[in-house]
């Protein structure tokens, strides 16, 4: 018997960025799951940076972490939150660690002699990282193509993919691509020209896409898919309308699923179409959209407040522990310099919680310590992410302990009470990318501790991002003045959480729980946090017994 053969989608954007590829690959990995597929995704990248791991998030938005300790594109995000899929270093590729990889080969002499070029040496590489997700715990793989076809940059990729369908053939790969029909005010028309010419230049490399889905604001009329199907030669039903949502961005799949796209995608490949059943994500919709309960304002206080896609998975865990708790959620972000300005108590009144995200540098860290002092003093519902926990120590060893000058050595070299310091393996380290304490670490939480309770357990494992971790000389100290040591490597050498006695719910970790909560499980941390910040009984534990189960590990 043959063995089984991996289907692959491959999905590309053309007219314009910022389409929402993302999203729609992971909406559609949520549907195929839903009808009994396994899926994996996977973004390759045109840029070169090796991984996004070194670029501002204001270049690039957040960096999302994978358990396997990838530094990736926040696509990933998207991933692992709507199909609750597992990335790894395989689901992200960029053009830079193609080319290394091409490179480190050509310098041990792999290539025997022969000119290393763009095609094939490079097409083949990009093909294997394709096919590096091909297994026997697979039944679809959907590959991203980032960019915007046209770009010279995203050639290679293009390319490649056009080889691995060739090699695979029609039956087992799909070409979707992503469109924009925009709407002209003056004319009053949807316009169809610029998807026409977007497909033109994919024909032109040789690729004819299998399905067109057209994002536009408002619905498209016969006519405009008779023109679509004529230019762009793809048949009337496989094009696909993906129109703005109304409330939240939880509406795609459904709007898709609702044009039938998976159901197109899995005859196109030969696949049986299996029932589907989406009443937990309708739901999700109402919890959404129609909240049972009052209004909760956190704010989140950090230095890329201006830029949404900064903090992506921040904010969605924030918006899981409302969906969670029934409440409506709305957040305030924060801009920390303006606290060192205004003060906290301006900035922040009003607010039922406060959240310090990680960050790296100096800047608006004063103001973070001081919103972290705010939530402290009056009582107000507080979780510290990373950065945000070590300012949650500053701020202890300063205005508790009486350490006026105390600081993190990321800050402060100098400082007479380093409460932060740069851990022991990072000293040595020179280079910038990949050499952080990345990914998935277990922790063991302190019994009778608010992280226990929270977590329903007491051995723990989150993704981690950080250089700089907790001077445990300071570790007694702490304990004596009203500091739980909440969570610590199972060795008990690296504090992983804190918290405070006296307060209803003050809690911070070194690692990223954002990064693990989902829509319809929202990580504890973020439940809780929303739970306290509505005055709801923390720990919220009937989520989890509802479902059966306890967080994803
Ligand atoms: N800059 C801090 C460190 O490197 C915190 C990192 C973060 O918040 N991700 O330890």
């Amino acid at each position: 018997m043959p063995s089984k053969v991996t289907k692959h989608l491959f999905i590309t954007g053309g007219v314009v960025s910022s389409l929402g590829k993302g999203l729609t690959a992971a909406a559609i990995a949520l549907l195929l799951k839903r009808r009994g597929y396994r899926v994996k995704l996977q973004k390759l990248d045109p840029y070169v940076n090796v991984d996004p791991g070194t670029m501002s998030p204001y270049e690039h938005g957040e960096v999302y972490v994978t358990d396997d300790g990838a530094e990736t594109d926040l696509d990933l995000g998207h991933y692992e939150r709507y199909a609750d899929v597992v990335c790894s270093q395989a689901s992200n590729y960029t053009t830079g660690r193609i080319y290394q990889t091409v490179i480190e080969r050509e310098r041990r002499g792999d290539y025997l002699g022969k000119t290393v070029q763009v095609i094939p040496h490079i097409t083949d590489e990009i093909q294997n990282a394709i096919r590096s997700l091909d297994g026997d715990d697979v039944d679809i793989v959907i590959t991203e193509i980032g960019g915007t076809v046209g770009d010279i940059e995203s050639l290679p990729f293009l390319e490649a993919i056009r080889q691995y369908r060739q090699e695979i053939g029609i039956r087992n790969g799909l070409f979707v691509h992503l469109t924009l029909v925009p709407y002209l005010k003056a004319a009053r028309e949807l316009k169809t020209k610029p998807s026409q010419q977007s497909v033109g230049i994919l024909r032109g490399i040789g690729i004819i896409p299998d399905i067109l889905i057209c994002r536009c604001e408002e619905p498209l009329e016969p006519e405009h898919f008779r023109k679509l199907s004529l230019f762009c030669n793809v048949k009337q039903e496989l094009i696909i309308q993906e129109i703005d949502v109304e409330n939240t961005i939880y509406e795609v799949p459904l709007m898709l699923a609702q044009e039938e796209l998976d159901t197109y995608i899995l005859e196109l490949l030969g696949l049986h179409v299996r029932e589907i059943q989406l009443d937990d994500w309708e739901d999700l919709i109402r919890r959404v959209t129609a909240p049972k309960s009052k209004r909760v304002e956190i704010a989140v206080v950090g230095k890329y407040t201006s830029l949404r896609d900064a903090y992506k998975s921040i904010y969605e865990a924030l918006d899981h522990g409302g969906i969670a708790n029934d409440v409506e959620l709305v957040v305030r972000p924060i801009e920390a310099e303006k606290i060192e300005k205004q003060g906290a108590a301006k900035l922040l009144a009003g607010v039922d919680a406060i959240l310090v995200p990680g960050g790296f540098g100096d800047r608006g860290v004063e103001g973070k310590i001081l919103a972290t002092q705010h939530a402290r003093e009056n009582g107000i519902p507080f979780l510290g992410i990373c950065l945000g926990m070590q300012c949650a120590v500053i701020e202890f060893a300063r205005n508790v302990c009486g350490h006026g000058g105390a600081n993190s050595m990321e800050f402060d070299k100098a400082t007479k009470a380093p409460v932060i310091h740069l851990m022991e393996e990072q000293k040595k380290i020179l280079n910038m990318g990949g050499t952080m304490r990345l990914g998935s670490w277990p922790c063991t939480l302190a019994k009778g501790s608010k992280s226990t309770a929270t977590y329903g357990r007491s051995a723990i494992d989150e993704r981690h991002r950080h250089r700089y971790e907790f001077n445990n000389d300071y570790r007694a100290e702490f304990e004596e003045a009203g500091m739980v040591i909440s969570g610590t490597s199972p060795n008990g050498d690296l504090v992983e959480m804190i918290e405070l006695k006296d307060h209803p719910w003050f809690v911070a970790c070194q690692f990223h729980p954002e990064f693990k909560s989902r829509p319809l499980n929202a990580h504890p941390l973020f439940r809780d946090l929303v739970a306290a910040a509505a005055g709801l009984p923390t720990p919220l534990l009937q989520d989890q017994t509802q479902k059966g189960h306890a967080h994803a590990q």
